[in-house]
C-alpha cells in the first residue's frame, strides 16, 4: 500500500539529527486508490467499497550514520 517514508539521519560523531523530505512510496496494488495500476474507471461508490482510500501510516527510518553531519563538516568541526 502506498505510504510516506520518513527518514531521520542521526550522525553518531556529533549527535546531530536531520529529517529528510518525506518520500511517497508507490505500490502497484490495483485495489489501492493511489496506485498507478488502479484503473481510472474505478470510481466511487464502487471504488470506496473495493479499494484502499487512505495511505498507510508513514514508515519511519532512523539510520545511524557513523560520521559527522554535513553542517559540521561544512563548518570544519569534523577535523
Ligand atoms: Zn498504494
Ligand atoms: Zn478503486
Ligand atoms: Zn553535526
Amino acid at each position: 500500500m502506498c505510504h510516506w517514508r520518513r527518514v531521520r539521519n542521526t550522525y553518531r560523531r556529533c549527535g546531530h539529527a536531520f529529517d529528510l523530505p518525506d518520500e511517497m512510496i508507490q505500490c502497484d496494488n490495483r485495489y489501492c486508490k493511489f496506485s498507478l495500476t488502479h484503473p481510472s474507471t474505478c470510481v466511487p461508490p464502487s471504488c470506496t467499497a473495493s479499494c484502499w482510500q487512505y495511505r498507510q501510516f508513514p514508515q519511519q527510518y532512523n539510520p545511524q550514520i557513523d560520521a559527522f553531519c554535513p553542517s559540521c563538516i561544512q563548518q570544519g568541526k569534523a577535523a
